[in-house]
């Protein structure tokens, strides 16, 4: 049983603490918050140890009553691997302490592909974090990218993809982010960063990528177009997408035609914080024209992201080799079912 530490404690941070306790093969030994709020409340009540990133920050957590196992120097001794999960830009600095601790670590899509030198992503490049030291679990968008560039370029090969993301203004619990009445070109240059970041795991695919900011909180919506190798029937795409894990096939026809029907339907099946690990394909947007192939797609940014977490743990602390069993593993533990 190999033990993990979480850094940073917040809408991804959380959610990785409860899927690696949900595994078999691994275990939380603690948490790390900066701020005594009710999210540190929550992890001692979920009974994961807490630690003070910020030591010199003890006396806050002591004045509200919450239980504070040590500092994050004491969890560094507890742990075979720490998944860095601190707002963009912390984790490249974490990695500099990691190492002279002598730990493995895993870093967010907020991090820098460059700083962290490998990113990661189940379905594209498990193999090649097998052992590997520091790694990056690439971004909401470029997880949902991934999921189902993939399989497609498996079947029937790829060409060259065009993306338009559009992309949720705030998560549901931040209150400073916007915009509230705007659509913002975001980057407003073109390609987005998305498209260099798809390859860093999907490695000489042709992709560009356009992105925009609205005033949406519940999840990104993708719109691709992708010319094809091999000429394909819509129904082999079909079939694929269906077998891949961690994608779902939806049907506006039958109530999802939105993303806000798409998370009431994530609400109905009754998962923890009402969690989409799945990238949602609308069926009726998949079509051929000219060999090239167009769909849509749902990304619920604060979670499609934790699987992989729980993958690259198991690829880089050698616990499993073939991707497929890691997925299969982290998936029956997670309750995910497409
Ligand atoms: P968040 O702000 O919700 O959580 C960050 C947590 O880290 C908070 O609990 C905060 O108190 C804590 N923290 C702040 N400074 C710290 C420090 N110095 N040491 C330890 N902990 C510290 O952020 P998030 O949305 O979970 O994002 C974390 C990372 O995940 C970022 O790289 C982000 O780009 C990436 N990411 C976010 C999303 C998303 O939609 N929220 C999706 C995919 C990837």
């Amino acid at each position: 049983m190999k033990s993990v530490g979480i850094n940073g404690y917040g809408t991804i941070g959380k959610r990785v603490a409860d899927a690696v306790a949900a595994q078999e093969d691994m275990k939380i030994v603690g948490v790390t918050k900066r701020t005594p709020d009710f999210e540190s409340k929550m992890a001692v009540q979920k009974g994961y140890p807490l630690y003070i990133s910020v030591p010199e920050r003890e006396e806050l957590f002591e004045e509200v009553g919450i239980k504070v196992t040590g500092t994050v120097d004491d969890l560094y001794d507890e742990v075979d691997i720490m998944v860095d999960c601190t707002p963009e830009g912390i984790g490249a600095k974490n990695k500099e302490i990691y190492k002279k601790q002598g730990l493995k670590g895993i870093f967010q899509g907020g991090e820098k592909h460059d700083q962290i030198g490998q990113s990661f992503n189940s379905f594209a490049n498990f193999k090649d974090a097998i052992g590997a030291d520091y790694v990056r679990v690439v971004s909401c968008n470029t997880t949902g990218l991934c999921r189902t560039l993939t399989p497609i370029r498996d079947l029937c090969g790829i060409k060259k993809v065009r993306a338009v993301m559009v992309r949720r203004g705030a998560d549901p619990g931040q209150v400073k982010k916007g915009p509230i009445n705007s659509i913002v070109p975001n980057p407003p240059t073109v390609p987005s960063h998305h498209g260099p970041d798809v390859q860093t795991v999907l490695h000489g695919l042709n992709i560009t990528t356009m992105a925009l900011l609205v005033p949406t909180t519940l999840m990104h919506q993708h719109n691709l177009m992708v010319e094809l190798e091999n000429p394909v029937d819509v129904e082999d795409i079909i079939e694929t997408l269906e077998k891949t894990p961690r994608v779902t096939l939806v049907e506006a026809g039958k109530g999802l035609g939105s993303t806000a029907e798409i998370m009431e339907y994530a609400r109905d099946l009754g998962r923890p914080r009402s969690d989409l690990f799945e990238i949602a394909v609308w069926k009726e947007s998949l079509n051929v024209v000219d060999g090239e192939l167009y769909y849509m797609q749902a990304v619920h940014q604060e979670s499609d992201v934790v699987p992989e977490n729980v993958d690259a743990i198991r690829a880089m602390l050698e616990l499993e080799d073939d991707p497929a069993k890691s997925i299969e593993k982290t998936n029956k533990a997670m309750g995910i079912v497409g």
